[in-house]
């Protein structure tokens, strides 16, 4: 067991130090299905969406279906970590701890050498969770209706938690999100004479008060909806032009999927109405999307059964994350789990430039995804 904990460190190490963005994962996946194919070959690789695949391993004896999703991609953020496996790729970095995630499955993948019990057993290396896309993309690839799961498990390492704590919820465990943009375009002129021209300026400093405003409306302790403001851009460096064009961007964000359209109804009629007002044109994009991820009870008693098996501490919490995960994009089609487990109290945030994957989460993670690798066919 030395040894192959030794053989997993040293992945994870590789992974961490040649990350990549998403939509660009290919190495990633090329090197998890190298490691897959030495060290515990699937009975079947299944191409899924981008760099995405599944691997498979049947059981001996017939029963469910039970996948577990890693994700391949890192973020762009730079490290500033001195290790020795430090990021290899100026200005990119697993700052997510998907690093960590990947050598998890390769650790049960190594449990699985022998094949499960029974059931089959599916490891899901999805691309572009970052973005919030590749979820989706995955489970709307003609070939995932080969690996259809009964359950779907995934994890995700937790600053702020003790070490190998395993948090869970049943019901809504990550926020619904929308990541919009919204341009208002005029006409440029001397900024002695900004009566001639059409400037944003005022429009979208109103909409970004506008958008407080609105969230008030809709934020109480249960529901915890938030619009946050995260970019804005507008006009050129020069004393003498008043801009004709800008854009502001937000995040918005609650437990509920239809507290996130309804907050984005407001928030865009409010921003229709100031563009007229100030007779500018506007447009809307939707840049990234994440359905909530919704806990189905029986796989909540599961993982409980499964982290009291690897005598791990569980702790439920009241209230979902505000942060999106798009593994609700598999909730949303089948029951699953999505749990989360503490990377330590003091340890470095999640898209922190300094954030590491701790390595002693490695072994207590596996040993409970191998507890419900056997527990959930049955
Ligand atoms: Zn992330
Ligand atoms: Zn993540």
């Amino acid at each position: 067991m030395v040894n192959e904990l030794d053989q997993l460190v040293a992945l994870r190490h590789w992974l961490h130090a040649h990350p990549e963005l998403s939509r660009q994962e290919s190495e990633t996946a090329q090197h998890m299905q190298r490691f897959l194919a030495d060290n515990a070959p699937p009975d079947k690789i299944v191409p899924l969406a981008g760099a995405g695949f599944a691997a498979v391993y049947n059981g001996m004896a017939a029963g469910r279906t039970v996948m577990f999703r890693a994700e391949l991609d890192a973020l762009p953020i730079y490290e500033v970590n001195d290790l020795p496996y430090r990021s290899q790729r100026d200005g990119v970095g697993h700052k997510c701890g998907h690093d960590g995630h990947m050598t998890i499955l390769a650790g049960l993948a190594l449990h699985l050498r022998d094949r499960p019990q029974r059931g089959r057993v599916v490891l899901l290396f999805q691309p572009d969770e970052e973005t919030g896309t590749g979820a989706q993309a995955c489970a709307t690839h003609p070939n995932f209706a080969q690996v259809i799961p009964d359950f779907v498990f995934a994890l995700h390492n937790l600053p702020g938690y003790t070490l190998g704590q395993v948090i869970v919820k049943e019901g809504v465990f990550a926020s619904a999100v929308k990541y919009m943009a919204i341009r208002m375009s005029g006409k440029e002129s001397h900024s002695a004479q900004p009566e001639t021209g059409a400037s944003p300026a005022f429009a979208l400093a109103e909409l970004t008060l506008a958008a407080r405003e609105i969230q008030a409306q809709f934020d109480d302790p249960s529901a915890y909806a938030l619009i946050v403001p995260v970019f804005t851009q507008m006009g050129v460096q020069s004393s003498g032009v008043c801009p004709g064009s800008g854009e502001v961007h937000f995040t918005l964000r609650a437990g509920d999927g239809r507290m996130v359209a309804a907050m984005w109804r407001d928030l865009s009629e409010r921003a229709k109405m100031i563009a007229e007002k100030y007779g500018l044109l506007i447009e809307f994009e939707t840049k990234e999307e994440f359905a909530a991820t919704s806990n189905a009870t029986e796989a909540v008693q599961l993982i409980k059964q499964a982290a009291k098996a690897a005598d791990l501490d569980v702790t439920t919490i009241d209230h979902p994350f505000r942060w999106g995960e798009d593994f609700g994009e598999l909730t949303q089609r089948y029951p699953g789990g999505l749990f989360g487990i503490g990377a330590g109290i003091d340890h470095a945030d999640l898209h922190n430039p300094d954030f590491d994957f701790p390595d002693t989460l490695l072994t207590p993670a596996i040993r409970i995804f191998a507890g419900l690798s056997v527990i959930a066919p049955v």
